[in-house]
């Protein structure tokens, strides 16, 4: 498999060309962005970690029958995926009240939630990714009903699967961003990455938070965080 040219280069992640038209290599970065880019730094090996602890998970959920990008791990911190376009929707599933959420319905942070939330966030840096519908959804033809319910049914399947994984391992699974993408025969897969950067994983014992928000919170130990959740996961 060959490298080719670069094709995107998000806030975390690189995509490049490869000499195999269906297939891409995904390329994770240490550079840390939040709220919308506002605030940037570095998280030493988060792009190492963040490639492994997404492709075990995404491994565990394809055995248990959703369909993901992954393809194969080609090092440390690239790995070869199915040639997506990506459906321009942040797919945010919550279990406990963080966040935004907290904030907009005035409910304390690890609040349990009488429901579990599906929320969509159109994907558009410019409009600052806004809350959206599902009527919006068709509206933009960002994706069809049919397609949404194909996502819908996926993000609740996979929150049952990721929580339950998670659960063994001491982690509780507050709330995450996923983002599914098309192939070219017009599949719908699994895409993007699923890691301490796109979800809350709190500790379940000591509620310590073991993700992004000590970034984004300046909370300290950024490094550690993400160390201790590759070690639960991989054990190393
Ligand atoms: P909130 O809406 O509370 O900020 O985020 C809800 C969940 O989705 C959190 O687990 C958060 O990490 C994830 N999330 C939402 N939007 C984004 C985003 O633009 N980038 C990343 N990396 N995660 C996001």
């Amino acid at each position: 498999m060959k490298k080719l040219e670069q094709l995107y280069e998000g806030k975390a992640k690189k995509v490049f060309k490869t000499d195999d038209p269906n297939l891409y290599i995904v390329d994770y970065k240490d550079d840390a962005t939040a709220f919308n880019g506002l605030k940037k730094g570095t998280i030493e090996g988060k792009g190492v970690i963040n490639n492994r602890v997404s492709n075990h998970l995404m491994k565990m959920l394809e055995k248990n029958g959703i369909p993901t990008h992954l393809v194969e791990e080609i090092s440390e911190r690239e790995t070869i995926v199915k040639k997506v376009t990506i459906i321009p929707l942040e797919v945010i599933v919550r279990n406990i009240a963080a966040g935004s959420l907290a904030k907009r319905l005035g409910m304390e942070e690890g609040t349990k939630l009488g429901h579990t939330v599906l929320e969509f966030c159109y994907k558009d840096d410019a409009l600052g990714d806004p809350l959206v519908n599902e009527y919006h959804i068709y509206a933009l033809g960002a994706a069809t009903k049919e397609e949404l319910d194909l996502i819908a049914d996926y993000a609740f399947k996979i929150n049952q699967l990721l929580s339950d994984y998670l659960k063994d391992l001491n982690i509780e699974l507050i709330d995450y961003k996923i983002e599914f993408g098309k192939t070219p025969d017009g599949t719908i897969i699994l895409a993007d990455e699923i890691s301490p950067d796109t979800c809350r994983f709190w500790d379940s014992v000591t509620g310590e938070k073991l993700d992004k928000d000590r970034f984004r919170r300046d909370l300290g130990n950024v490094e550690g965080a993400y160390h201790e959740i590759m070690k639960r996961l991989l054990g190393e």
